[in-house]
């Protein structure tokens, strides 16, 4: 296939991505040499990307190990972390040695649906009640319908939202070990056909924004998107004054004024210091969509004083990830799962509880930080190589 420029935009053979990339050094008047350096094979990429022209290099690093009694994920593991911001991995791998300190953080996955949300249009009131008892009286056929589509995946639950001459579906899917967005879309694709057919419906779009993929969203946050996952650690008073130079009670306050009443006044969704922060650099690392940092962003922290030691939690209700499909098949992101024990099939889960206690660790740090009085201080040592006075 060729565009205007007449070049293939679809091949992925090195001579093709060199061709392309000639293009674009001779059109920009850049030279392009690094990007031209990359490892691996372009066409392990050729259902990553369109029009490659080389590849972008993310720093990687690694916080940890970190001590996680989880359901899926048991033991020490060490987190392949990727990003440009100096003093995060810093943070969050304080935050994992106070944790093994303590005697490590427990997690739990509490769902686990992938969502799509076709808009449907509908003649009236009326007809948008006659599709609604059609789908009831059929939802085994439905069912049926997304059998013929994937192997991996089961249509779990259907949700209705009529608006008029509008009704929205929002079909929950249980997607094994796929983020599930490609599966749940081309699934959803098959369950409007038979929808239409049977009672003269249209879909307008199989996405119709309900799911609600890559948008903030109260939806998910209250019903959960992907997995959905808790962590929680408590540290005792010793550790929380000789590791974190703070105490429970200063960090509760922290937490309280800014992550619940802070987060509330601005009106954010989710309540968290910087959980997006650990979200993104896992999913860059691991081959995840990065797109979807915004529902790991809806994390909500909790801290309590108990004792005088720091009970402190993360709920994240929309972790959006894979250990098949999208980037995990890339030969740098591969081996960033393998690091963890989570590449391939029957890992997604374990990896979302990874994913929960690197977030609860980032959240321990930075909270401690700012009680301490000592982030400022840590950022410009670290981010920027010199001490602010
Ligand atoms: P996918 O790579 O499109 O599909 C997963 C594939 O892996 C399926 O062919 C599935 O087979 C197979 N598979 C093998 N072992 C599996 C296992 N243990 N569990 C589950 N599946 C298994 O991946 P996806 O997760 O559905 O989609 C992810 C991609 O979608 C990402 O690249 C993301 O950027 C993109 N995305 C798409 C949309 C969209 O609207 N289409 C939106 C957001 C993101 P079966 O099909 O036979 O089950």
């Amino acid at each position: 296939m060729s565009d205007g420029t007449g070049l293939k935009n679809r091949g992925h053979s090195r001579a093709d991505v060199d061709e392309r990339r000639t293009a674009v050094e001779q059109f920009s008047g850049t030279s392009l040499e690094n990007i031209a350096k990359y490892a691996f094979d372009p066409e392990r990429a050729s259902h990553n990307v369109e029009n490659m022209i080389g590849a972008t290099q993310v720093p990687l690093g690694f916080a940890g190990p970190v001590k996680i009694g989880g359901e899926y994920a048991n033991g020490e593991f060490i987190v392949p972390l990727a990003t440009t911001e100096g003093a995060l991995i810093a943070s969050i791998s304080r935050g994992m040695s106070v944790i093994n300190a303590s005697g490590g953080s427990r997690t739990k996955v509490f769902g686990d649906y992938m969502t799509r949300a076709p808009v449907l249009r509908v003649r009236d009131l009326e007809h948008a009640c006659q599709v609604i008892e059609w789908m009831d009286a059929h939802e085994e056929e439905l069912v049926k319908a997304v059998e013929g589509t994937t192997s991996h995946g089961r249509l779990a639950k259907i949700e209705k939202f009529p608006t008029g001459r509008a009704l929205y579906l929002r079909l929950s899917y249980e997607t094994g070990d796929a983020m599930g967005m490609n599966m749940a879309t081309i699934a959803s694709e098959t369950v409007c056909k038979v929808i239409e057919n049977a009672t003269g419906a249209v879909m307008v779009s199989v996405s119709g924004n309900m799911c609600s993929d890559k948008k903030p969203a109260a939806i998910n946050m209250i019903e959960g998107r992907g997995k959905t996952v808790v962590a929680e650690a408590l540290i005792p008073a010793e550790i929380v004054e000789s590791k974190l130079h703070t105490t429970a009670d200063l960090v509760v306050e922290t937490n309280v004024r800014k992550n619940l009443v802070g987060s509330s006044l601005a009106g954010t969704l989710g309540a968290n210091a910087h959980a997006a922060n650990m979200v993104a650099a896992f999913y860059i690392a691991t081959g995840q969509d990065p797109a979807q940092v915004v529902g790991g962003s809806m994390t909500l922290t909790d801290c309590e004083d108990v004792d005088g030691a720091l009970y402190i939690s993360v709920r994240m209700p929309v972790i959006e990830v894979g250990t098949v499909g999208g980037g995990t098949g890339l030969p740098c992101q591969a081996e960033a799962l393998e690091i963890m024990g989570c590449k391939g099939n029957g890992k997604a889960r374990k990896l979302s509880e990874i994913l929960a206690v690197t977030v609860l660790a980032g959240e321990l740090s930075t909270l401690a930080a700012q009680a301490a009085g000592h982030l400022g201080k840590a950022h410009a040592e670290l981010g920027r190589g010199k001490k602010c006075q």
